[in-house]
């Protein structure tokens, strides 16, 4: 499915059509679906095909239990792939929800170490349910149903920003594609540009939410998409997306979609042509600037510099500790308002102040009525 720009306008119309339709009925044709979840600020997407099905990063703390949802709302009773594309906790913490809750074939994650709750918690998933995890080797494909994907980054090691080392993926069902670079910054993107590799995709899930740290000119016009979608949380502290990312989308004519401003963003390809659930917004006004912090979460050359183990932003980001009630029984985490609290007998009852990750990664799930 390669560019007619000249029926751009055409396509908007049709594509309004198609999403018409598409909330009727699944089109029967469509072979592969990439669902690009609206987890506010953070990425997760879904990919899935032929009853295969692959995780790249889950959202963050409080949207774990809507990625678990979502997955489980779609009939998945495992995942084939689940890739944190980094570790920091807007990724990683639904990977650790999703990887308690569903038998996972393989892991892939980058080779590199963090200092928080969360990457922790993620060890912790893959020891106690002794899954397959490895850093793929750039170039490598894999094959999922009808698509496959290859491994685009990283190549690099002791990179001083832990966003550059985001497992980037190009996934291909017949004649359309996707790209998705996870956080990965302009280092990043300039090695993937040099690994001559197939990058030319229809669609670009834009790097790093839309940060002007990402999203080069060198990486775009090697992809050259057709559609962009962005995930980024309206009006986050960031000032994501950057002015300068959105100017290249247009400058470019590349039509967008974006989870803050249309939720959840399905794309669904039957490897000729590519229709989604809702059509582009085209909406390209950035994030407010003055939003942004003084200190950005991932300016190269930072604090971070020569100790990659160490994330400002993740440990920013670590909640003050909480108390939960735990039935030790049903294996359930409350808060301590909860209404089953009461009934819960004395001998099952456990307070505790540990973190909700570590807790569900010795096999707690949420209470579905108080949502801890
Ligand atoms: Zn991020
Ligand atoms: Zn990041």
């Amino acid at each position: 499915m390669k560019k007619k720009r000249a029926y751009n306008r055409f396509l908007a119309y049709g594509l309004s059509i198609a999403a018409f339709s598409s909330l009727l009925t699944i089109p029967a044709a469509a072979q592969t679906n990439v669902h690009v979840l609206d987890v506010g600020q953070g990425l997760s997407v879904l990919v899935e095909s032929q009853g295969h099905y692959m995780l790249y990063d889950g959202g963050d703390r409080t949207k774990s239990s809507y990625v678990v949802s979502y997955l489980r709302d779609q009939g998945i009773v495992s995942l084939d792939y689940v890739i944190a594309s980094h570790y920091d906790t807007d990724h990683l913490n639904g990977v650790v929800g999703a990887l308690n809750v569903f038998p996972t074939g393989q892991v892939f994650s980058p080779d590199y170490t963090a200092d928080t709750r969360v990457y922790h918690s993620f060890l912790s998933a893959i020891k106690s349910k002794k899954l397959k995890n490895k850093q793929p080797a750039v170039g490598s494909q894999y094959r999922l149903g009808d698509a496959s994907f290859q491994i685009l980054s990283p190549s690099g090691t002791g990179y001083s920003d832990v966003n550059n080392y985001s497992i980037a993926i190009r996934i291909q069902d017949g004649d359309t594609s996707f790209l998705i670079t996870g956080d990965a910054e302009a280092e990043s993107e300039a090695e993937v540009c040099r690994a001559d590799l197939e990058l030319d995709s229809d669609v670009y899930v834009m790097g790093h939410h839309g940060s002007g740290s990402s999203t080069t000119w060198e990486l775009l016009q090697n992809v050259n998409p057709e559609y962009a979608i962005l995930s980024c949380g309206a009006g986050n502290s960031y000032g994501h997306p950057h002015a300068e990312s959105m100017e290249k989308l247009q400058s470019m004519d590349i039509q967008l979609l974006r989870t803050d401003k249309q939720g959840t963003i399905i794309a669904s390809t039957d490897g000729s042509s590519i229709t989604w659930n809702v059509s582009p917004c085209n909406d390209y006004t950035p994030g407010d600037p003055d939003d942004k912090p003084a200190k950005p979460q991932t300016s190269a050359g930072s604090s971070t510099k020569g100790n990659p183990s160490v994330n400002a932003s993740s440990s920013r980001s670590v909640p003050a500790s909480t108390t939960y009630i735990l039935n030790t029984s049903t294996k359930k985490i409350h808060y301590p308002n909860c209404k089953s609290v009461k009934q819960m007998s004395e001998k099952n009852k456990k307070t505790t102040t540990e973190s909700r990750e570590s807790l569900i990664s010795q096999g707690y799930t949420p209470c579905g009525n108080c949502n801890p």
